[in-house]
């Protein structure tokens, strides 16, 4: 989608430091992070929320792939957290699918 913000990075229209890359999945570092440690996790293909996915092995390997940068990062002991925004109550503002892998100092509980 041509009006979608993170459709346009991952086409290379706007430039991003991108952390890792499958075929299905991009990690991204987040222009306004909330932790020391704060990725986005991104199909390639847009769907719009977690509300939209018809093939559960997409948020599976999302899943993965935060668990994996975070022992790559070194906060896997410590500890982080993977979130998915959904729709206004939920604080989405990017209707492109996405996870947050927050860590890197004690996240409080609960949210916001
Ligand atoms: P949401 O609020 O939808 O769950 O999260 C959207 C996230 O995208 C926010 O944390 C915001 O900082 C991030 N974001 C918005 N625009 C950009 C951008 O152009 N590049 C990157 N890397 N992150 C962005
Ligand atoms: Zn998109």
């Amino acid at each position: 989608m041509s009006d979608c913000i993170f459709c346009r990075i991952i086409a290379g229209e706007i430039p991003a430091a991108f952390v890792k890359r499958t075929d299905h999945v991009v990690a991204l570092r987040d222009t306004s992070p909330q932790a020391p440690t704060h990725i986005l996790i991104l199909p390639t293909e847009h769907i719009e929320s977690v509300e939209q996915v018809k093939d559960g092995r997409l948020l599976g390997d999302m899943m993965i792939m935060g668990r994996d940068l975070a022992r790559e990062i070194g906060i896997a002991d410590s500890g982080y957290r993977i979130v998915v925004n959904t729709n206004r109550d939920g604080g989405q503002t990017v209707f492109h699918l996405h996870a947050h892998l927050l860590g890197g100092r004690r996240l409080t509980w609960p949210p916001g």
